[in-house]
């Protein structure tokens, strides 16, 4: 007889790497009915707290008597990262400053799937998340969150269109090619065939509510299309698909001064509607504007700066990137 409950318990890295053993909270919860095993992963990187959240929201509500299978998550998938507030242990700066050191070396996202001989902390966790866990696998969801100012974004495989679909982000975008060579989550649940989605909730550092209640009902979603609970999926009005080659729009401005934001992420513009303008600093005259050539969404608005060399401005030079529009390659309209 299957015991139905819920456990919280530790993973711990095999041996020391980079001087530290490091231990991962992992919950899990054993439906009353059989059925597949779920894994959902967050924090890879130190500076992405809403999937923590959404995980806490998820893990509270479950009910161990309506689910079918078991699902296992991993809210804190780097703990130093996390507790040192960087991307990454034992640095972040090659990230966005050059230092020397290889960007890719320390990033756990670049660790899948996991190699022998790489003597790393983040590769020792992700071997022993792997091993554990995720090879075993039927259904995985990885959740990051990149810089605000952007609107956040799922992805899966085409193959899994209809659970991409079904998960329910507003925005998201079907991949047909999985970079085999980057060492992503989704390049090993591509290679040992396990449907896998990917969600970056923005911003990073900070809690957002409504990130978190979005991210919530999505994984709900999930689990509901995955046949592991029963319920009607729980959609948005509006879905914006984007394949993986979609048209992208670059606003790129050719003046310094004061960037004026005439529209917001998440705002579907008809062409020719403003997007932003840019100020003169001695004469407040707009020294320039853009207008959407064609229909699209504002997916970013005021650039990415990344990294603490980068804060947020307003203050824009010629030639910097202040706003991204995507072109959808279909609209779902839902209800
Ligand atoms: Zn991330």
């Amino acid at each position: 007889m299957r015991q139905a409950g819920k456990s919280q318990q530790f993973l711990e890295t095999k041996d020391y790497a980079q001087g530290v053993r490091v231990r991962l909270p992992v919950l899990v919860l054993t439906g009353k009915k059989t059925g597949p095993l779920a894994l959902v992963i967050s924090s890879q990187h130190g500076r992405e707290l809403n999937g923590v959240a959404v995980i806490e929201r998820v893990w509270r509500s479950l009910s161990p008597e309506k689910v079918k299978g078991r699902i296992v998550f991993l809210p804190v998938m780097n703990p130093l990262a996390v507790r040192m507030r960087r991307q990454d242990f034992p640095v972040e700066e090659p990230r966005f400053r050059p230092t020397g050191v290889s960007q890719l070396l320390y990033n756990m996202n670049r660790k899948w799937p996991p190699a022998l001989g790489d003597d790393t902390y983040a590769g020792a966790v992700a071997e022993a998340v792997w091993k554990t866990y995720w090879k075993h696998a039927d259904l995985s969801l990885d959740l990051h969150g990149w810089t605000d100012r952007s609107l956040s974004l799922a992805w899966a495989h085409r193959k899994h269109l209809k659970l991409l679909r079904s998960y329910g982000f507003p925005y998201h975008m079907v991949v047909d090619e999985v970079p085999q060579d980057r060492g992503m989550s989704e390049t090993s649940a591509f290679q040992a065939g396990i449907p896998h989605l990917v969600n970056e909730l923005a911003p990073q550092n900070t809690i957002v509510p409504e990130i978190v209640n979005l991210g919530a009902r999505c994984v709900m979603n999930l689990f509901r299309a995955a046949g592991m609970l029963s319920g009607e999926l729980q959609l948005p009005p509006v879905q914006y698909e984007f394949n993986q080659k979609h048209e992208e729009i670059e606003a790129r401005t050719p003046v310094e001064g004061l960037l004026l934001p005439e529209a917001k992420p998440g705002d579907f513009l008809r062409q020719g509607e403003p997007v932003a303008r840019v100020l003169s600093l001695e004469t407040l005259k707009t020294l320039w504007q853009f207008r959407t050539p064609k229909e699209a969404l504002v997916f970013n608005l005021g650039g990415s700066g990344w990294g603490e060399d980068s804060p947020p401005s307003n203050i824009v030079f010629p030639g910097q990137l202040v706003s991204l529009l995507k072109v959808p390659d279909a609209i779902i309209k839902n209800g």
